[in-house]
């Protein structure tokens, strides 16, 4: 009761805003972080997907279910999904949760990926652990949290899916790879992976769970690292591609 009177003052001195247009919510929203004018605005992928990295495809038809950068381009995870496009309001959201430690977002974004998974079908049945992509020592530093940490606690809790925590890790520090290109990307991330228990992942089938996809060199090079180490599938996760 003290606590909800409490929360209630904090709500009147700090009225909650939307975290992506920053509009102060109406008092029925204010258990949200999302007005529901920028949630209309969230663009969701939709089928047909590409049979490797996820993104929406143009035709019906398309040779092997490949986007064009697919059909030139292998990845060593099975394949990947997302629920959104990051693009907009999902962009914006991102960026508050992972550069300016709102935390609380991972509940609704998580959420997103929830219901994908289930709208979807995606083989939750299969899937024997979720894992975090991790971030380096140094990155994690900066941030304080990995944001991937978060989004898979929130998925391990819906799915009852057991979370492998630390099993994969960063060897090093790696350059941001949004200032580089492919191939650059996928020879800066190269080797920058490490499992940690090799008996943890041998023979189970994986969900690797990130934030974004952008080119897919980094949820490669740790799914190539996973199965080395004997994982059997590797389905990747983000929220955005
Ligand atoms: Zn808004
Ligand atoms: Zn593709």
């Amino acid at each position: 009761m003290l606590r909800r009177l409490l929360l209630g003052i904090t709500d009147l001195v700090y009225p909650k805003k939307c975290l992506a247009c920053k509009d102060v919510l109406a008092p029925a929203e204010s258990s949200k972080h999302v007005c529901a004018g920028c949630f209309s605005k969230i663009k969701f992928n939709i089928p047909p997907f590409c049979h490797s990295c996820g993104r929406h495809l143009e035709d019906f038809k398309t040779h092997k279910n490949l986007c064009p950068q697919c059909l030139r381009l292998t990845f060593n995870f099975d394949r990947a999904f997302s629920p959104c496009v990051y693009d907009g309001v999902v962009k914006e959201l991102i960026h508050e949760f992972k550069y300016k430690g709102k935390v609380r977002l991972a509940k609704p974004l998580g959420a997103l990926m929830a219901d994908f998974i289930r709208e979807y079908s995606l083989p939750m049945e299969y899937m024997d652990h979720i894992l975090p992509m991790p971030l380096s020592k140094t990155r994690l530093r900066e941030r304080e949290f990995n944001q991937a940490h978060h989004l898979s606690t929130h998925l391990s809790g819906v799915f009852e899916k057991d979370m492998l925590d630390n099993v994969l890790t960063r060897t090093r520090h790696t350059r941001s790879q949004t200032e580089l290109e492919m191939p650059e990307r996928r020879k800066n991330i190269l080797g920058s992976f490490k499992v940690t228990d090799r008996g943890a992942v041998k023979n189970k089938n994986i969900l690797l769970i990130d934030d974004v996809l952008t080119t897919g060199a980094t949820s490669s090079e740790a799914a190539g690292v996973l199965k080395e180490a004997g994982a059997n599938i590797v389905f990747v996760l983000t929220l955005a591609n």
